[in-house]
């Protein structure tokens, strides 16, 4: 809901403030997926509401439903289409959010980037993805958001800035900043200015190597922002804002998975003591690179490196919505 349009428009009717609180309260409870619903509203203005703005940006096209997780391939009003998902972690549910359709960075071992990059989403767009969770599990709560479904989200940076504000905000969604984390393939001084902000949003960099050559191959935006920026990135990140950088890194075959690997993934930490490694397994996409056999050597070679490191469980493999798997030939 264009909660500006809206706003305006109840205006425009005179209506008094106390409505437009009303059903901004409704919208952003998830009760709903329509004004029609909403039955604390005269009749009329329910009708009219419902027949003037769709309730939602995004309608639903397919929906898979695991054990842990639940996919939706969701409608946008120009016909393209994105995945998001719902994780339960048991005691509580964490929404992974899109911010583009599709993604511009092709990285090697991720389904999305085969996609290339259609458009940017915008920041309803964003925002319903959260409604429609809410929505498809009430009274259950979205406790939790990740920035870590299809697309770069700061390639969308001014929209992912307003939805943030608005997942934050108490009379809207009211996710706390330490509940929410974004994930980036590493554009480096859209890092300065996320650190500029001050936040205590967490931080993630898809690092996945940390041999130049080697992250060229995986990641073509690896030659653009090199590993120097990085470091030197995330160095000021940790030093603005005391707060841990998560490595995000998936161990594929004899690609980064070596001894030496090891030796530059320390190389690369340093001093730093706010940065932490995820181990992630590689999730299987169509054509793609193989998962490594040396998990657990590489994990006990991580510990005698004295790098911290945790080995990150995957959810959501069996209906293809594990990390990287999103993708739409809708
Ligand atoms: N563009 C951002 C946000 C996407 S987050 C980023 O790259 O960080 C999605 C995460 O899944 C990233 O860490 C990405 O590197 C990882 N990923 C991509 N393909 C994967 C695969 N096949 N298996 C496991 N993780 C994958």
């Amino acid at each position: 809901m264009n909660i500006d349009n809206v706003r305006q428009y109840l205006k425009s009717l005179s209506l008094p403030d106390f409505r437009t609180r009303q059903i901004i309260k409704n919208y952003f409870s998830g009760r709903f997926d329509n004004f029609v619903a909403m039955s604390d509203l005269p009749l009329a203005l329910r009708n009219d509401l419902d027949a003037r703005f769709p309730l939602l940006s995004v309608t639903e096209s397919t929906l898979l439903v695991s054990e842990d997780s639940k996919k939706a391939a969701l409608r946008l009003h120009d016909g393209l289409h994105i995945e998001s998902v719902l994780m339960d972690y048991g005691e509580w549910t964490t929404a992974c959010i899109s911010t583009q359709v599709g993604c511009p960075l092709a990285c090697t071992f991720c389904a999305t980037g085969k996609m290339g990059l259609k458009r940017n989403l915008t920041v309803e767009e964003i925002i319903d993805q959260i409604i429609f969770w809410k929505n498809k599990s009430f009274p259950t709560r979205v406790d939790r958001i990740v920035f870590m479904g299809m697309g770069e989200p700061f390639l969308n940076w001014d929209n992912l800035l307003e939805a943030l504000k608005i997942i934050n905000n108490k009379d809207y969604l009211n996710i706390g900043s330490r509940k929410i984390s974004i994930s980036t393939a590493g554009i480096a001084p859209k890092i300065i200015d996320f650190a500029n902000l001050n936040t205590e949003i967490n931080l993630a960099l898809s690092l996945h190597s940390a041999d130049q050559k080697v992250r060229d191959l995986l990641m073509p935006i690896s030659k653009s922002f090199s590993l120097i920026d990085l470091k030197k990135a995330l160095d000021y990140y940790t030093h603005k804002t005391n707060r841990q950088v998560m490595l995000e890194y998936i161990l594929i075959d004899q690609q980064n998975d070596r001894p030496e690997d090891i030796k530059l993934i320390k190389q690369f930490i340093g001093s730093n003591f706010l940065f932490h490694v995820n181990i992630i397994p590689l999730n299987p996409v169509k054509g793609g690179l193989i998962p490594s056999t040396r998990q657990a050597e590489f994990t006990q070679d991580l510990d005698k490196a004295g790098i911290p490191f945790t080995v990150r469980r995957s959810i959501g493999r069996s209906i293809n919505s594990a990390c990287g798997q999103l993708i739409t030939q809708i």
